[in-house]
């Protein structure tokens, strides 16, 4: 597919990508994020479709291709605020079904890797810093609101075992929002989604 030939017709940007997906196509894909949402800033849909069928994306296993089909419904989403809670949400349930599906954490008697690693200087896992104290929304050892930066945090102990999770590495964060706003969702712990969305739309384009 050339990119640079897209064409609308009826209000709608057809793509389609032949499943398997070749990683030079899904980079190439990538790479068009900014043009589609261009080209898709008002009333014109992109459709994406798998060997000309839609994304059935409660089977697909595949992250590229879960991508593709939430960079199309937010692209599809028009107004910024409902746009931004999408991407929100599914970054956030990916980051948990990462952290929590792969115990990420090494989790054993309530005690994480962090908490058990001396050289990580905070008493209770991210919850409770040196100088803030327990987060007032960790509740019977549950977090109890949805907090980006929080869940995109790794320790030390989690990062020199090479995982980690760059906003540059996950495309609906990184082709969607500008500079300032990566630093919010990056920076802004220890609070709710609400606030972290009002911060966002302060600092849109
Ligand atoms: S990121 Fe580190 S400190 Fe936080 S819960 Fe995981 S292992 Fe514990
Ligand atoms: S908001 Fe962050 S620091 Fe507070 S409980 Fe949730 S994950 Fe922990």
């Amino acid at each position: 597919m050339k990119y640079k030939e897209l064409k609308k017709k009826d209000n709608v940007i057809e793509m389609n990508f032949d499943k398997p997906l070749s990683e030079e196509t899904y980079q190439d894909f990538l790479k068009s994020i900014r043009k589609l949402r261009f080209l898709c800033r008002k009333k014109v849909n992109l459709h994406i479709t798998l060997n000309h069928k839609d994304i059935d994306i409660d089977k697909e296993k595949d992250q590229r291709i879960i991508n593709l089909y939430h960079i199309e419904k937010a692209i599809n989403i028009k107004e910024k605020k409902k746009r931004y809670e999408y991407i929100y949400d599914v970054v956030c349930n990916y980051l948990d079904s990462c952290f929590q599906g792969k115990n990420l954490c090494e989790f054993k008697n309530n005690k994480c890797l962090g908490d058990r690693s001396k050289k990580f200087e905070k008493s209770c896992g991210c919850c409770n810093g040196k100088n803030r104290g327990t987060c007032k929304y960790l509740v019977d050892g549950h977090c109890t609101i949805q907090c980006m930066g929080c869940k995109l945090f790794t320790c030390p102990s989690l990062r020199k075992k090479g995982i980690k999770f760059r906003i540059k590495d996950i495309p609906l964060l990184n082709y969607f929002f500008n500079l300032r706003q990566k630093e919010v969702l990056a920076y802004t712990i220890f609070t709710p989604k609400e606030k972290v969305i009002e911060r966002l739309i302060k600092f849109r384009w």
